[in-house]
């Protein structure tokens, strides 16, 4: 029999599934437990928690240890087999970059380079954007980057919803983690996941969003984040095959260097 928790601790519980719950995370992994370990939140917590116990009551812990932080994340994710993607995968392709970046951006996941060597975004479409990391005066190591799945779709496809819904807790993890100030989603598939917006990628664009700005609440109920601003731009992988839209997307990067403070690289990258 488990023992029950005492009442702080179930408190931040059940506000904790709450805010994934109003992100619209629904699916949550347990981890075996040992015999001994302490535990106490009941199916009652969390059906009171859907119904409105108060987000943010109590804060959550402040993260210390980033990098340890993402790594428990990455544990978490184990030798998954959670979706079928896990079928065709080499290797599971996390996140790679600074801990305490400003900047995040968010791809739709893996392709075969990617999957080969397991970092994100090294193939051409990564090569690309590196190159617009560059042209707004930063380092990729400067820089957080991950993916919406964490394993190759099959022929490069577009990951199915079921996937999506199935990765993206890791990911949204990953950001409560990082706490950046600026995400850029690359591509429809990391828009419509971070968003939960289903709009075309003209129409996504080219404009700023609140990403978990719950209004007037702190971001992910963690003490002195107030959330991030989100932006949409097109997948360096489309810009390789229209490179007419670069100018477009070079107009939305430079909306975020404005925000971040950054000096652009000499020259019209736009054109490259
Ligand atoms: N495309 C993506 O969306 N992510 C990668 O990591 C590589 C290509």
């Amino acid at each position: 029999m488990s023992k029950p928790l005492d009442p702080a601790a179930k408190k931040q519980l059940v506000a904790r599934v709450n805010y994934y719950r109003e992100m619209g995370i629904h699916d949550f992994y347990r981890q075996p437990v040992p015999e001994n370990a302490v535990s106490g939140l009941q199916a009652d917590d969390v059906v009171a928690a859907g119904r409105g116990a108060t987000l943010f009551d109590s804060p959550l812990p402040v993260i210390q240890d980033k990098s340890a932080a993402l790594q428990a994340i990455r544990a978490d994710i184990g030798d998954c087999t959670r979706c079928r993607l896990h079928k065709g995968r080499k290797h599971i392709v996390f996140g790679v970059g600074n801990v305490n970046a400003d900047l995040m951006f968010v791809g739709e996941g893996p392709g075969a380079d990617e999957d080969e060597q397991g970092e994100p975004f090294v193939g051409r479409a990564g090569q690309l954007l590196n190159n617009m990391i560059a042209a707004m005066g930063l380092k990729r190591s400067d820089v957080y980057i991950a993916n919406v799945v964490k394993c190759r779709p099959p022929q490069n496809r577009t990951p199915e919803k079921d996937e999506c819904d199935t990765c993206s807790p890791f990911l949204m993890r990953q950001i409560e983690v990082i706490r950046p100030k600026v995400i850029v989603a690359l591509g429809a598939v990391a828009a419509k996941n971070l968003l939960a917006m289903n709009d075309s990628m003209a129409s996504l664009r080219g404009r700023w969003y609140d990403f978990c700005g719950v209004p007037g609440k702190p971001g992910f109920g963690s003490p002195g984040w107030k959330g991030a601003r989100l932006a949409v731009t097109y997948h360096p992988a489309f810009l390789l095959r229209d490179p007419r839209q670069k100018k477009e997307a070079w107009k939305d990067l430079q909306m975020v260097m404005k925000y971040l403070g950054l000096k652009a690289k000499a020259g019209d990258p736009s054109g490259q």
